[in-house]
């Protein structure tokens, strides 16, 4: 029996093969778990909806989570094939091209901020208000993506780095705030992968190569290992872990001062 028998799943943050939803759906479907996605806009439906077949489901709605309407419909509609949700996955993020390049103090401005914290993190906590009434009850689990942005300065990641670091007090708040409701709220701190969204970060092949010889396990983390452990994290094996970030990131965040470079 797998870990995720029983439980039904929403995933965000499906936009390709090589998403980190996408790692995270395959370990769900392969645990048991009955799958539906939320795409960001019309121009990716088929794409999106062609993926989730694979998992077969055909539940499948547009959310732009900077919408609270979006939001509120998704729910709406898919408390009409299910009448409870156990587990939530927020796996988006999104700040201008202009803040994702060059020096943080030169670039950031009050748009950008104000975006990149809408997005990747405000969403978090509307997702959960709408997602409560279907998961209560249920021993819920939500599960969050950031990155080490969030606790240390990363060169081009800038203002993405200010909204993860309040993406992970999101998570603590609201693994406060939904505990005696028996939902509990993590994050997974990945390293870096080549998707669309890192694809945006200036530099990002340099950043992956130096993460590959400086990392204990000398090497870059995968889809399928952030898949893995969330569906460990969401799983009743993760029942007594709440308001925690778990890096899945070969180790690289224990690293203060990296052995001499040859
Ligand atoms: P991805 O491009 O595959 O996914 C990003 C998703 O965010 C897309 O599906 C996109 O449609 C969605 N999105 C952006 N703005 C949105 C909006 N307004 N409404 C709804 N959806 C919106 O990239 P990914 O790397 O799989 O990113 C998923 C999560 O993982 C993000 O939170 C990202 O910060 C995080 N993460 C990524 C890495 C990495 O190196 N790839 C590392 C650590 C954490």
């Amino acid at each position: 029996m797998g870990l995720l028998e029983n439980k039904r799943a929403l995933i965000t943050g499906l936009i390709s093969d090589r998403s980190i939803a996408h790692g995270i759906a395959d370990a769900f479907h392969k645990q048991g778990a009955q799958l539906a996605f939320t795409y960001q806009s019309e121009k990716v439906k088929d794409r999106v909806c062609k993926i989730a077949e694979k998992w077969n489901s055909s539940l499948v709605y547009q959310c732009d989570v900077s919408s609270d309407e979006n939001i509120q419909q998704v729910f709406t509609s898919l408390n009409e094939h299910w009448d409870t949700l156990d587990i939530l996955i927020h796996s988006i993020a999104f700040a201008p091209s202009d803040q994702l390049e060059g020096d943080y103090f030169d670039c950031v401005n009050r748009d950008g901020f104000r975006i990149a914290h809408d997005v990747s993190s405000y969403s978090l906590a509307a997702l959960a208000k709408a997602a409560h009434p279907m998961m209560k009850d249920q021993r819920g689990s939500i599960l969050a993506m950031t990155y080490l942005g969030a606790e240390r300065t990363v060169q081009n990641y800038n203002v993405m780095g200010v909204a993860k670091a309040s993406l992970e007090a999101n998570v603590r708040y609201l693994a406060n705030s939904l505990g005696p409701k028996d939902i509990r709220v993590n994050a997974i701190s990945a390293g870096p992968i080549r998707t669309l969204a890192a694809s945006g970060i200036k530099d990002l092949r340099k950043m992956l190569s130096y993460y590959e010889t400086i990392a204990p396990l000398r090497r870059k983390v995968t889809i399928e290992e952030v898949g893995d452990t969330a569906a460990f994290l969401c799983s009743d094996m993760a029942r007594g872990i709440t308001g925690e970030v778990i890096h899945v990131d070969a180790g690289y965040h224990i690293i203060g001062m990296p052995a001499a470079l040859d």
